[in-house]
């Protein structure tokens, strides 16, 4: 009998290549990320945009909402390719892209993708002509489309006239149902617009997004059933910290697990002082949590409890956390695959072990009554106990030794002639 544990096959989308990322398809689902600096500030954009993709962002957007901002876009794309930085740039455009893209050819020809939103493209007679003018400039210059519609934004016309639709069926549907089924019609007919003006479907993502995680299911659910356009996911205004994290989490994971979503942003409002590159992480993180990509290796640590008898354990679980995601940007040229390392570090005696022994490297730390030592296990067997003041160091050389065994490039062949 076939096992059903695992995400659903991934629903076959079209593939769209932006810039060189494949996204849809069979590609594997890419994380993306926007930065909030002000474009026109070159210095301070091309900063950002460096950090995000550092941090793991496959693909960068960038907010296009003034003249400067559009001339500034050519200048941050050759800053980011002379850093070495080998991310596409997405243009998001509100109201005047037609515009900004008319005046600004360099604009148009930098970037790898733009987001239109048909909800505030244009309005009355305007809406439709600004439309064809976005999409012919994706045609002149060969780049995809991504056709994102928003709650926040939705196209008012298209609404009230759904909303007419609906009083005169002999059983209308409650609001809800229809404000989605607007959100869903604006992405498809705008869509269904693009191709009639000659943008190949292989150039366009979808997203249609909301801010709550059962609308959000439910919308994406329609979307992928009504179309195989590549689907951009993301919970919009998903807001701070943990809230954020878990609304996005909750929404992504239903959908991904049914196989819904060719690429994903967590829209997280920075907590003040934090990074951007935070986003990115969350990202990752629910993607390699579900099985579904590896970016950097995990550790797996206990919540802790009465029988823990420092802080040390905590300590040692964010050290080593930090040491791998430090580690990997350069172990992803030098020891590919070092991605997939599992790694625990655990409390006591309880569950110490036996997790321990389920990573490839664990540890499980003295907990309350316990003798001061810490075995360590590497694949499944104990090798060694650390005791004293360098636990941690000796821990993270365990670590880097491993990993340089396991993943690290095999010498060259000689050539013994
Ligand atoms: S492994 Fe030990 S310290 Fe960690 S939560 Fe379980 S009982 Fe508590």
């Amino acid at each position: 009998m076939k096992d059903a544990f695992g995400p659903a096959a991934r629903r076959r989308t079209r593939q769209v290549l932006v810039g060189n990322v494949r996204v849809g398809g069979d590609a594997p689902v890419v994380v993306q990320s926007m930065t909030n600096t002000d474009t026109a500030d070159v210095a301070a954009t091309t900063k950002q945009v460096a950090e995000l993709w550092r941090a793991g962002s496959e693909l960068v957007r960038v907010t296009v909402n003034t003249p400067e901002a559009a001339a500034a876009v050519p200048r941050i794309v050759d800053r980011l390719a002379l850093m070495g930085v080998d991310v596409p740039v997405i243009g998001d455009f509100h109201y005047n892209g037609h515009q900004l893209l008319a005046n600004e050819p360099a604009c148009a020809r930098a970037l790898a993708k733009y987001r239109i939103n048909p909800g505030n493209v244009g309005f009355g007679r305007k809406k439709d002509l600004q439309f064809s003018q976005l999409i012919e400039f994706a045609i002149e210059n060969g780049k995809p489309v991504r056709i994102g519609v928003n709650w926040g934004s939705l196209d008012q016309a298209l609404a009230t006239s759904l909303m007419d639709e609906n009083a005169a069926r002999a059983e209308p549907w409650d609001a809800g149902r229809v404000l989605r089924e607007a959100l869903i019609r604006s992405a498809l007919d705008s869509a269904a617009r693009a191709v009639e003006i000659g943008l190949p479907a292989e150039r366009i993502v979808l997203s249609a997004k909301v801010s709550g995680v059962q609308e959000l299911i439910a919308v994406y659910r329609d979307l992928a059933r009504r179309s195989d356009y590549a689907l951009h996911l993301g919970l919009t205004e998903a807001g701070i910290g943990s809230k954020g994290i878990v609304a996005s989490s909750a929404a992504l994971a239903v959908l991904l697990q049914e196989g819904i979503g060719d690429t994903i942003r967590i829209s997280l409002t920075p907590e003040p002082g934090t990074s951007r590159t935070r986003e990115v992480v969350v990202a990752q993180e629910l993607l390699q949590t579900m099985g579904l990509r590896a970016f950097t290796p995990m550790v797996t640590a206990c919540p802790g409890c009465g029988r823990t008898t420092s802080e040390f354990f905590q300590e040692l679980a964010q050290v080593v956390q930090e040491h791998v995601r430090a580690k990997m940007p350069e172990w992803r040229i030098t020891h590919p695959g070092a991605e997939n390392l599992t790694l625990a570090v655990m409390g006591c005696v309880v569950n110490g072990p036996g997790e321990s022994r389920h990573a490839n490297i664990g540890i499980s730390l003295p907990g309350t009554g316990e003798a001061p030592s810490a075995p360590v296990f590497v694949d499944g067997e104990k090798t060694v106990t650390l005791r004293g003041d360098s636990i941690a160091t000796e821990f993270l050389t365990i670590i880097d030794a491993y990993v340089e065994r396991r993943f690290g490039a095999p010498a060259p062949a000689h050539d013994a002639g």
